[in-house]
């Protein structure tokens, strides 16, 4: 049995991704000092993970800098199999949402703890990495 004809395209492909940052900056050089911060909206009191420049609650562009703690509880995850392209490094990785104090939540990677034996409302904590190339990210790890 033949394949049958594709147009797939073989060669390989190279995403960069260039977000700008001058007005969250503060988030990412918080993250390299270990800190995991966010904004908060001066007018309203709203608080939004990721930083955002502009208020979704009330259009407002005044914030300031809070800190969320490392403590946060799982919320829920999912084990990615069928990894992107951008990540075919990596192999099969665990995302999760988890909850910090005051009820702000964050995306990012679960390690240190298999799909199997993750459970929502167990504790975690959030710690500041770094890539090879430099730039900062986060994970949740259970406590
Ligand atoms: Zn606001």
């Amino acid at each position: 049995m033949s394949e049958a004809p594709t147009l797939r395209s073989r060669r390989p492909l190279t995403l960069r991704f260039d977000i700008p940052i001058s007005k969250t900056h503060e988030f990412w050089d918080s993250l390299r000092a270990g800190r995991f911060v966010t904004t908060k909206c001066s007018k309203c009191g709203n608080v939004s993970f990721p930083p955002q420049s502009d208020c979704s609650r009330c259009m407002g562009s005044e914030f300031h800098w809070v800190d969320l703690g490392q403590d946060a509880t799982l919320v829920t995850y999912t084990q990615v199999l069928t990894v992107p392209a951008s990540f075919s490094a990596e192999g099969s990785y665990t995302v999760a949402i988890a909850e910090f104090r005051g009820g702000v939540k964050a995306l990012a990677w679960l390690e240190g703890v298999t799909a199997e034996d993750a459970t929502p409302g167990m504790k975690l904590r959030v710690e500041a990495r770094t890539r090879s190339d430099g730039s900062p990210y986060y994970v949740f790890v259970p406590v």
